[in-house]
């Protein structure tokens, strides 16, 4: 077999790895992309963050229509719903983007290999393919083959009535009865979807509170809005099996009584992608969750060969594998390049959204931090009302001796692009005053957080 050669071997073409591969041309590197998908763009593109943001817009289109119109003054007459047509709209935008990520490639010249990549010995992978196996060689090479759904002992997945996050974002038709397995972000966003269209939905979840690791008063009041939406939360549920027979699930956690119903969605985590990946040809071992331990130059313990994103411990984000894809990239051909983990924002699509960056008050709490809160509901925003979006709150945590931002909570609408302000103004070492004094277009939306960041020292205007 002969044995193609590059600078840099990525394996996987997943936000992580196709960032990678880019910054990597950027930076005068002969690059290789290896994806086994015909698609670009991994999980968060094919089956992930794309797909179901598409489907919650869908939905929420739907939903508008159906109860919300009329407070406008806008009459719909009879509200249909073509799930195929949501369904079709959501495969258009994968491929239109796949088919980006495609030319992005080709743009920086990087070499897009189609079939799996395995670790062959230092600088060495083998790539497996339709068309046989083909031999690559280079100096680096970066593991960013990301992570799958996790399984859970006793729920027998069939890819149709009892299914992960890939089943759910493809339903072809709206669930009668949705059982959701883990009340994290997927089962939420997902909840969401099918809740709009109709479905009733159950959630089921092991701890006595939804949306782990989010600050917990935000997600108890997030847990009210969405008790009110329809959904069904039994809380302290650890599930212990799930089948399908005839089209109908049983669902069965601890003492409670059998749910029967006719679709369940397994959200109970992810764990990583290595599984073939030939780790023990570079003596590579992973850790008790299943990651790739890596230094702070996202090296492994094999000369050459370095992991990002899903596959390293760390928070499974998209937004999080493109930083780790740039800084490792940058570590290798610069020697510096650098990843802050404490200001990676989370969002989570719900209605209303969830944002948040930097501690919780919970972890401030627990730290022993001496903090400061500013707290801005959104029924007292302007532009909130206008919108008919008046539910939830900003909240903002400052450290109480230099009052330098700690950490921002938002529960609300447009949560997930509100939290970049917070960001950006945390990465500078921004304190709630300079949040507080920075002039805010009135009315937006982004004066909640202006006046939480104000209510830090009791000045909010308007509360
Ligand atoms: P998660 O870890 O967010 O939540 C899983 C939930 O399942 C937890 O609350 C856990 O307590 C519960 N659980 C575990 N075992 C259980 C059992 N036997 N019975 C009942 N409940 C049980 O996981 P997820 O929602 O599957 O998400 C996976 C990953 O994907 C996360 O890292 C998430 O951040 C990421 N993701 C992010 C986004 C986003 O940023 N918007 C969207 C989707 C996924």
């Amino acid at each position: 077999m002969s044995e193609q050669n590059y600078d840099l071997i990525v394996i996987g073409g997943g936000p992580g790895g196709y960032v990678a591969s880019i910054r990597a041309a950027q930076l005068g590197l002969n690059v290789a992309c290896v994806e086994k998908e015909a698609v670009l763009g991994g999980t968060c593109l094919r089956v992930g963050c794309i797909p179901s943001k598409s489907l919650l817009e869908s939905s929420h289109h739907y939903d508008t229509a159906r109860r919300h119109m009329a407070e406008h003054g806008v009459s719909v007459g009879d509200v249909g719903m073509d799930v195929a047509a949501m369904l079709k709209r959501k495969e258009g935008i994968v491929a239109g983007l796949g088919r980006g990520i495609d030319g992005l490639l080709k743009k920086n010249k990087v070499a897009r290999i189609l079939g799996s990549g395995r670790l062959a010995g230092e600088g060495r992978v083998i790539v497996s393919g339709a068309e046989g196996e083909t031999a690559l060689s280079a100096k680096n090479i970066i593991i960013a083959t990301g992570s799958k759904p996790a399984a859970l002992p006793g729920v027998e997945l069939d890819g149709d009535r009892i299914g992960t996050s890939t089943e759910a974002l493809a339903y072809p038709e709206v669930p009668q009865h949705l059982v959701v397995i883990g009340a994290g972000v997927i089962g939420l966003e997902l909840g969401t979807v099918w809740s709009r269209l109709g479905a009733k939905v159950t959630v089921l979840e092991y701890l006595d509170r939804i949306l782990p690791g989010t600050d917990s008063e935000i997600a108890l009041e997030a847990k009210k809005i969405f008790n009110k939406q329809g959904f069904e939360f039994r809380l302290g549920a650890k599930v212990t099996s799930a089948a399908a027979s005839g089209g109908v699930c049983r669902v069965e956690a601890g003492e409670m009584d059998p749910i029967e119903c006719d679709r369940v969605l397994l959200a109970v985590g992810r764990t990583p992608n290595t599984d073939g990946l030939g780790l023990e040809n570079v003596g590579i071992q992973t850790d008790r969750r299943g990651c790739i331990p890596v230094n702070d130059s996202f090296a492994t313990s094999a000369p050459g060969i370095h992991a990002i994103g899903d596959v390293i411990p760390g928070p499974m984000l998209a937004h999080k594998a493109e930083e780790d894809g740039v800084a490792c990239v940058e570590k290798i051909v610069t020697g510096t390049g650098h990843v802050d983990y404490n200001l990676v924002p989370a969002v989570c699509y719900t209605d209303p959204e969830i944002a948040s960056v930097g501690r919780t008050e919970d972890q401030l709490q627990e730290a022993g931090v001496d903090y400061r809160k500013g707290v801005f509901h959104f029924r007292a925003n302007g532009r909130a009302h206008t919108v008919g979006r008046a539910e939830g709150r900003v909240k903002v945590l400052a450290d109480a001796k230099n009052d330098r931002a700690l950490g921002v909570h938002i529960l609300g609408p447009n949560a997930g692009d509100l939290i970049a302000e917070a960001a950006v103004g945390m990465a500078f070492g921004a304190s709630a005053e300079d949040l507080a004094r920075a002039c805010h277009a009135h009315p937006t939306l982004s004066e909640a957080l202006k006046e939480a960041a104000l209510a830090v020292d009791g000045r909010a205007i308007h509360s």
